[in-house]
């Protein structure tokens, strides 16, 4: 016999969106269930940047200066290398926000902080190696979710099922919400690479002929993204270590005495990147946020941000029907209304960026010196503009608030 929950909401996974709307609805005490697959959130998650959008939220809950005192780097202006050009691109000094810098964290550390103080409230529960296999059916009306744990088979029973289970959302799929693609030219080899004393300061993204490289400041080590034109992987292997540890020096030259120590395939993780959404993020009592209704783009930064704020939409609009048990299909269509628009505009930029930066760096050499594009060069050049960016990757479209 499987073992058997219920609660008044079931959220399956525990990444930022669903540990953030956990917080959130325990701490307006609805009781919430947090189905996490992974044993610990020790993992590389994609992307380790706290917002300053979601530093704000940290202060209207209370949490900002214990959340600051986790070790962290600070990045104040976003900078990119074409070649011998440095360009900024995005300029956060001036954000009207009480830290006018992206955190740079682990996000194992902000999960882990989330879970922390989620845990206080005792309306929250959360379930480590806890894999959604399905959703509970009946009449039509989503009841709850399967899953398996080590222990066995479970059984939760909820008036709310979230999917917030990332990119390769099972929800979704066993919800049948339909997904419109919007399609990727890269993929990601994710590694780490020694930080020295001499090192550069900032975190910078690095054109060059056929690639690019962002390195993100994690203090003792450098945190590298290295794009690659999507389904290469393989031609990248075939060719070996030795040349991509020489591609990655050409893109860098300070790391090039340390590359080496990139000496086995398993070092390396290999991120796909997807792009899409669903037309309708909800079911009766069913309802898709972050990556789950709408896979980001790694371009910007920006998907932990959009996931955030979706949760907090999602508590805002939903603690009360939860709370009285009046909630209707209408109040999950009124979270996707409320989000559906800052989504679609950044993913329409970032498709931009892939398309016309992206893709042409990736397309690989032969095609000249690689100069900046006019987009990035204007950018660049104009501060009002290196503001307007820094809104848009800092805050996003429509910043929600804490109610
Ligand atoms: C290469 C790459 C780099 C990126 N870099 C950045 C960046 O620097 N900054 C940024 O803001 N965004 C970045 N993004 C986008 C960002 O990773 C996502 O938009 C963000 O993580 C979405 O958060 P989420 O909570 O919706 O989903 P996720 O972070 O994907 O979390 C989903 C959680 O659900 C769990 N899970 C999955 N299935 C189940 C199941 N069946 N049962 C139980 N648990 C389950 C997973 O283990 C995971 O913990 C990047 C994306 C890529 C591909």
């Amino acid at each position: 016999m499987p073992e058997q929950l219920s609660a008044r909401c079931a959220i399956v996974g525990g990444g930022p969106a669903g540990m953030m709307l956990g917080l959130l609805l325990a701490r307006a005490g609805i009781e919430v269930v947090v189905l996490e697959k992974h044993a610990d959130f020790l993992r590389d998650f994609r992307g380790d940047t706290i917002h300053p959008s979601t530093l704000e939220l940290m202060h209207e809950l209370g949490l900002l200066e214990a959340f600051l005192e986790l070790p962290h780097q600070e990045v104040r202006v976003l900078k990119a290398w074409f070649g011998d050009t440095e360009l900024t691109l995005a300029d956060f000094t001036h954000l009207p926000t009480h830290c006018r810098f992206i955190a740079l964290m682990p996000q194992w550390d902000f999960l882990d902080f989330l879970a922390r103080e989620a845990g206080r409230h005792p309306a929250f529960r959360l379930l480590m190696q806890t894999e959604a296999t399905t959703v509970m059916e009946t009449a039509g009306r989503i009841v709850g979710v399967h899953a398996k744990t080590p222990q066995g088979a479970l059984e939760l029973r909820a008036d709310l099922v979230i999917g917030a289970d990332g990119r390769h959302s099972t929800v979704r799929q066993a919800a049948g919400l339909a997904v419109e693609e919007l399609g990727a030219p890269l993929d990601v080899l994710w590694f780490r690479l020694p930080r020295f004393s001499g090192d550069p300061q900032d975190t910078a993204i690095r054109f060059g002929s056929g690639a690019l490289l962002v390195l993100l400041n994690r203090g003792e080590y450098w945190q590298a993204g290295y794009g690659i034109a999507k389904g290469s992987m393989d031609d990248i292997r075939a060719k070996g270590l030795p040349e991509l540890r020489r591609d990655i020096a050409a893109l860098a030259p300070f790391v090039r005495d340390r590359v080496g120590e990139l000496d086995d395939w398993d070092e390396i993780k290999l991120l796909t990147v997807q792009v899409d959404r669903l037309r309708r993020w909800y079911r009766q009592n069913l309802l898709c946020i972050g990556d789950a209704a709408h896979a980001m783009s790694p371009v910007g930064g920006v998907g932990i941000n959009l996931a955030i704020q979706d949760a907090v939409a999602a508590a805002n609009l939903l603690t009360e029907p939860l709370r009285n048990r009046t909630l209707t299909p209408t109040h999950l269509l009124r979270v996707q209304r409320r989000r559906e628009l800052p989504t679609r505009l950044i993913q329409r930029l970032q498709i931009l960026v892939q398309n016309h930066v992206i893709a042409n760096v990736l397309a690989g050499p032969g095609r000249g010196p690689l100069r900046p594009p006019l987009l990035l060069r204007v950018i660049g050049r104009l501060p009002w503009f290196r503001r307007l960016t820094a809104r848009l990757v800092g805050i996003g479209i429509r910043p929600e608030h804490i109610a």
